[in-house]
């Protein structure tokens, strides 16, 4: 029997209208709350939810609404400064993976202070404020993950900070806040998520239990992409929501490999969304795969229950015109990668001309 353990310590509550319904659990983490959300929390009734739950169980609140995507660690600084203000014990995240990132960030450096060159350096106390979790997209899974993936301007790229001590205790799952999501948020966000379940299949780090999850998640996930392109009815949206969740107790297991590690240069230095980003490289990671034989490609291709042209194809119809990034910068990505802890997660380890010719593929040619 293979050796893994598995740690998930997130209570998930899921159904329609559970943030008021069951919103009495959220009772037992604190006094008051630190509402960490953005903009659009207000206008999909996510943070009136929220609010109304505090309200009922008898908790204050404060409401942190500045955090804009691929959060800064000023964005973290200052959510902090707005916690020891207000006297909030505990948090509630309500928003995309940057709000919930943040988030999490917020909880542990508020109990453990570090310098800001210290932040990326690891070996946290496994100590942090309660939080509960509310998604409002369907792509990061960070509502059950330890991760935490800030800006990091020092090192020109986005970096992960990791400790148990930043899983939610709660995470409230509702696919109603997704029904005036952007389409291009829908279909960036379902990328990011289809690339969680198949980079955890494709990770060294993988476990019986994380393969499980990862392939649930792509059974549901994949037949539902190209419908978020269109405007997906809410039983859709619930499902994506479900299969995102699914996806990050996989990588919370396995972690990610080299499709994120490459993908932060093109965010760090085009702007391009994050799971964009992981989508344009996806389908030369798994036609690596393919020439490398590595056994859990066909795992992937099971769960899809597609041939790997097709997944290319379907990637392809999302993806659309690529950006144009000349040659050079390319290979200066490739060789930032190569320093980059998810290269060697991967079950195959590409080497510097692979990874090269994985950039390549995602902008100068179709990955069909
Ligand atoms: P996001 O950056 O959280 O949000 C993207 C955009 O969508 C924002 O403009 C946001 O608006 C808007 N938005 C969010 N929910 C909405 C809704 N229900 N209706 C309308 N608009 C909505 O995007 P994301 O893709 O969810 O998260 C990406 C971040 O997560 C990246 O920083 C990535 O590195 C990180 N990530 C973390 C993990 C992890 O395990 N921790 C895993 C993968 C990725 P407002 O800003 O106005 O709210
Ligand atoms: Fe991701």
């Amino acid at each position: 029997m293979q050796s893994f353990s598995y740690f998930m310590p997130t209570k998930v509550i899921c159904g329609r209208d559970c943030v008021r319904g069951q919103g009495a659990l959220l009772k037992e983490l604190g006094a008051h709350a630190l509402i960490v959300t953005g903009k659009s929390s207000a206008k999909n009734g996510a943070l009136a939810d929220v609010l109304a739950a505090l309200e009922a169980n008898g908790q204050t609140a404060t409401v942190f609404d500045r955090v804009t995507p691929n959060p800064t660690i000023a964005c973290v600084r200052e959510g902090i400064a707005l916690l020891m203000a207000a006297g909030a014990d505990f948090i509630v995240a309500v928003g995309g993976g940057s709000p919930m990132d943040a988030a999490k960030a917020i909880a542990m450096l508020a109990v453990q202070e570090r310098a800001d060159e210290e932040i990326f350096s690891g070996g946290y106390a496994d100590r942090a404020l309660p939080m509960a979790h509310v998604p409002t997209t369907a792509g990061t899974g960070s509502e059950v993950t330890p991760y935490a993936i800030l800006t990091n301007d020092a090192a020109q790229t986005k970096t992960s900070i990791s400790s148990p001590a930043m899983f939610p205790r709660l995470a409230f799952l509702d696919g109603k806040y997704m029904e005036k999501l952007p389409t291009m948020s829908a279909v960036n966000t379902a990328l990011d998520a289809f690339s969680h379940a198949a980079e955890s299949l494709l990770s060294r780090s993988a476990t019986p239990m994380s393969g499980m999850l990862a392939k649930e998640s792509l059974r549901i996930l994949y037949p539902l992409l190209p419908q978020t392109a269109g405007t997906p009815a809410l039983e859709e949206r619930d499902a994506l929501l479900y299969a995102s969740m699914l996806a990050g107790m996989a990588i919370a297991q396995s972690g990610t490999t080299a499709v994120h590690g490459m993908g932060y240069s093109l965010t760090y230095f085009y702007g391009i969304d994050h799971g964009r980003a992981n989508g344009l490289l996806l389908g030369g990671a798994l036609r690596l795969s393919e020439k490398k034989n590595v056994p859990a490609l066909q795992d992937i291709l099971a769960a899809c229950a597609d041939t790997l042209g097709g997944i290319c194809r379907t990637l392809d119809a999302l993806l659309g015109e690529r950006e144009h990034i000349p040659r050079e910068r390319l290979e200066e990505f490739a060789r930032r990668a190569m320093s980059n802890k998810n290269i060697k997660k991967s079950a195959y380890e590409p080497t510097q001309a692979e990874v090269l010719a994985m950039y390549l593929n995602a902008f100068c040619e179709s990955v069909s």
